[in-house]
């Protein structure tokens, strides 16, 4: 295949980059003055940057590069379908071989009834999609006036209007307009940050409830459905108490509303299992998928609906759709990696042999001066940092200064990872091998070093 190798100098692509891209979530002006950080190639686990340095990649891109990087299979895959059937839509009755076939094998590996596909081109469009979906199936029913979706305080769902909205990001919705009507937000089972003197499982207890207080607040017959992540993913790998899910799951059978588990991050083994609700022992009603769907080789998302759910919005023209819904090149590639997943046994990698040596690391990790919590899942983990770990107590300084001291150590060390005010998050490629968990560990470790020394000699520590 081809290969693209030759650039400009990094100096003139970043001069470039400040003149003429805008990039999402991010301070143009103080990119401007030091230049973004030039990304040319990646193999596996590890990116190259323009100036030849191998950075581990802990986040496998936005979460989603499941797989890891330099599949030619996928390459590949997408090759052959550009040559035969660039594009075709699946609008007014027309459907195409690679929108099949990935619509029956995601029916396959969903868990329970969930077996109907509606397609975007990412998770923000499909939560989209899943607004209105909600909002008319129960119109469909004879009851238009269900239409709040309750979503949670610090839930990332995507950053178009309506994905926004539903998410609970509070810098998001200061800017545009957001939330839309009729989006609610419960409290979150944050227990590190918010579960004050209770015991995790009392606190999970209670922040399930607050689903339970919010509906009789609004009236169930005015609830369409209730939407959260199963482990929050940008909201700094939030783990909920054991008690939270069962307690949810138990209001939304016992209320007649929907229940949507946004996947986005946890499907496709992150968690260990295909779907983050199996980990979690959930039951949905639809599942919004998206990233580790295709492991980001290709744009792609979408909802998976329930027999029940498809059935009722079937019976009349569901007036939506995007000229992108279910693009015959990024089906191919996603079903070429879920292929490999499933053929090189990704999942059951995760399971025995990764997530458990992560997780043997991680503790490890929370010894470290600078850690009050380290929670892992699966491939996903967070460190809190804190000057005092019996209290969980911030730092003085401003929030967010030590966590961006620490992911500029991480980069200077040779390792992506993301900071979420204070705590340090990671979400590896799915393939690291315990030699990659070990370089992962020794280059978190040397950060936090790093970073902790920092701190003493700019008089920052305690
Ligand atoms: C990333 C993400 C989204 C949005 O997906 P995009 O493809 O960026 O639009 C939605 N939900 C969750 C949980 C996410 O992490």
């Amino acid at each position: 295949m081809k290969r693209i190798d030759n650039h400009l100098p990094t100096a003139d692509l970043q001069r470039l980059d400040a003149a003429h891209h805008l990039h999402p979530f991010t301070n143009g002006a103080e990119l401007a003055e030091k230049g973004a950080r030039v990304i040319t190639r990646a193999d596996g686990v590890m990116l190259t940057d323009s100036e030849g340095v191998e950075i581990l990649d802990g986040m496998a891109g936005l979460w989603c590069v499941n797989l890891g990087y330099g599949r030619k299979e996928l390459a590949e895959v997408a090759a052959a379908q550009m040559a035969q059937l660039p594009y075709y839509n699946t609008f007014f009755q027309t459907t195409h071989p690679p929108v099949v076939a990935l619509s029956a094998r995601i029916a396959e590996l969903a868990p329970g009834n969930l077996n109907h596909v509606f397609f975007a081109g990412s998770g923000s469009e499909a939560n989209d999609t899943n607004i209105r979906l909600v909002r008319h199936y129960w119109a469909l029913k004879g009851k238009p006036e269900k239409k709040t979706v309750i979503s949670r305080k610090n839930a990332y769902h995507g950053s178009s209007m309506g994905s926004g909205s539903l998410g609970g990001m509070a810098g998001m919705h200061a800017q545009g307009g957001m939330p839309i009507p009729d989006i609610t937000h419960i409290d979150q089972p944050y227990w590190y940050g918010e579960g004050g003197d209770m015991d995790p499982a009392e606190f999970g207890l209670a922040r399930a409830r607050a689903l339970e207080a919010e509906i009789d607040r609004i009236g169930e017959d005015k609830v369409a459905a209730f939407i959260a992540e199963p482990i929050q993913g940008a909201g700094a790998v939030i783990i909920p108490p054991e008690t939270y899910w069962p307690e949810i799951q138990r209001i939304c059978d016992e209320r007649d509303i929907l229940l949507i588990a946004d996947e986005v991050i946890c499907g496709f083994g992150r968690t260990g299992n295909w779907f983050g609700s199996q980990t979690l022992g959930i039951r949905p009603d639809i599942m919004t998928i998206a990233k580790g769907l295709s492991s980001g080789y290709q744009p792609i998302g979408g909802s998976v609906l329930s027999d029940e759910v498809a059935e009722v919005i079937s019976s009349d023209e569901f007036a939506h759709g995007y000229t992108y819904s279910g693009h015959p090149v990024a089906c191919a590639v996603a079903l070429e990696n879920l292929r490999l997943l499933e053929e090189e046994k990704v999942i059951e990698h995760v399971r025995d042999t990764a997530a458990p040596y992560l997780a043997q690391k991680w503790r490890e990790i929370g010894d470290h001066p600078m850690v009050g919590e380290a929670r892992i899942i699966g491939m996903m983990g967070a460190l809190e940092m804190s000057p005092d770990k019996a209290n969980r107590a911030p730092f003085k300084a401003e929030k967010g200064t030590v966590g961006l001291r620490c992911r500029e150590r991480c980069f200077a060390n040779g390792l992506v990872m993301r900071h979420v005010g204070d705590t340090m998050i990671i979400s590896p490629p799915l393939i690291m091998t315990p030699a990659d968990i070990d370089l992962l560990f020794e280059r978190v470790v040397k950060s936090l070093d790093e970073t902790l020394a920092g701190l003493k000699s700019d008089g920052l520590w305690a």
